[in-house]
């Protein structure tokens, strides 16, 4: 190894207890996103601070304050939730490390807002102290993703402390209004005109290295019933017998697609491969005690790269005429399909691309194993990747299985890993 990259990985190794700290504060802030509103301010103030210190260029500004978002395709004036959003006193924080050169450039994204914790989770850890136990920091937003968010800032403090002038512009970028499909933020930074060469989003990923990232959409199934007395119930259609019957064809839809996703050995990581989620199942009013009149099953469907939103929802529709063979009461009583919400677009980054195997060989370097390459959950990715034309990878501490869990955590191990893969790569591709 270069004599120089050694000294960018001893000063991480230097710093490894202030990168614990650091994640840890950034825990301690309850940036919660709570649509349509949310509390991110402290903790972008508390960035903005640290960033000024770095010597970086800081902007804060609202996605409101950025003037062509609302007319931009992209922009979903309600998250994947369905729910409106106001953006008073929630600003985006980025940090621009300027370079004197004009190599490769490269955009850190993260985002500062956290799940909110549910009055009834029982935690062992209190969510917002931050408490390290057992080689893991715990506490909401520690994988999900103040961990990633706080290793790249990091990463660049460990890049000065080696000495390092980068030869690209290094542009940090911490963003409200992620969770519930927000991505506002994200799109703002896009907007407000930052660019770069490549793009890491932070996301939990477990260290694996995804140039590829799903989509999904949230959609409703609305199906009727025929009210009829319980004695004459043959003479009657209970909803919630045609409701039955959806979920089973979602399942199989499920099945279906997901035999097919993992064909494609990027998509053969999750198990399954492509998944539908029944979110709730509403029968609404009955009506004198009768039989269920109507069902709305809701379900978010994950979507992969070669598909079109409108084909999705076409194949669900179809789907269900196909197995009402299967199911008489399907084709009686046609279920209806409307979709709501952000739909968050599944993308894909060449896994050629030479961003990527920049960091896949790095993650070698590092961690003495070969990087795992799989799809990444859907998140902000796809904006940089659809909408600014920019090599994404999601790369990240932290595992999608904590995020939004009680006990949430991360592996400090994991965490100072990071560290050390961010400040590599970014030095070597800004400096190469
Ligand atoms: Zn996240």
């Amino acid at each position: 190894m270069k004599d120089i990259e050694k000294r960018i990985i001893e000063s991480v190794e230097k710093k490894r207890c202030e990168i614990i700290e650091f994640v840890r504060s950034l825990i301690k802030y309850q940036s919660v996103n709570e649509p349509p509103t949310g509390r991110e301010l402290e903790c972008q103030k508390f960035i903005a601070k640290k960033l000024k210190e770095l010597d970086l260029k800081v902007d804060m500004f609202t996605p409101d304050e950025v003037g062509v978002m609302k007319t931009h395709p992209a922009y979903a004036p309600c998250g994947s939730s369905g729910s409106p959003r106001i953006y008073e006193n929630r600003p985006n924080v980025v940090g621009v490390w300027k370079s004197e050169h004009d190599g490769r450039s490269i955009i850190l994204n993260g985002h500062v807002d956290v799940f909110p914790v549910m009055t009834n989770e029982k935690w062992i850890f209190d969510p917002w102290a931050a408490k390290t136990a057992n080689g893991m920091i715990y506490g909401r937003g520690a994988s999900d993703m103040k961990g990633g968010l706080g290793a790249m800032l990091m990463a660049m403090e460990c890049l000065q402390e080696a000495g390092i002038k980068p030869k690209g512009d290094i542009i940090f970028e911490s963003v409200v209004d992620e969770e519930f499909g927000g991505g506002n933020g994200t799109l703002a930074t896009i907007l407000k005109g930052y660019q770069a060469h490549a793009a890491i989003c932070g996301e939990p990923s477990e260290l694996r290295v995804c140039p590829v990232g799903y989509g999904g959409f949230l959609f409703d199934v609305k199906v009727k019933g025929k009210n009829a007395h319980p004695f004459y119930k043959k003479q009657g259609v209970n909803a919630i017998d045609v409701g039955i019957k959806i979920v089973e064809a979602l399942k199989r839809l499920e099945n279906n697609r997901s035999k097919k996703a993992r064909e494609t050995p990027l998509f053969s990581y999750f198990d399954p491969a492509c998944p539908i989620m029944i979110r709730s199942f509403n029968t609404g009013e009955h009506v004198g005690g009768g039989l269920a009149p109507s069902c709305t099953i809701r379900a978010w469907i994950a979507t992969l790269p070669n598909e079109q939103k409108a084909d999705v929802l076409n194949q669900i529709a179809n789907y269900f005429e196909i197995i009402s063979k299967d199911f008489p009461i399907l084709e009686e009583n046609p279920p209806e399909v409307s979709c709501l919400g952000r739909y968050l677009e599944p993308w894909i980054t060449d896994p050629d691309d030479p961003f990527v195997e920049t960091l896949k060989s790095t993650v070698r370097k590092i961690t003495c194993k070969g990087a795992k390459v799989t799809a990444g959950l859907t998140c902000d990715a796809f904006l940089f990747s659809k909408y600014a034309k920019i090599p994404t990878v999601i790369f990240g501490p932290g595992s999608a299985l904590s995020a939004h869990n009680i006990d949430e955590s991360i592996s400090i191990h994991e965490l100072v890993l990071a560290t050390k893969i961010y400040a590599l790569t970014i030095y070597r591709w800004c400096n190469s």
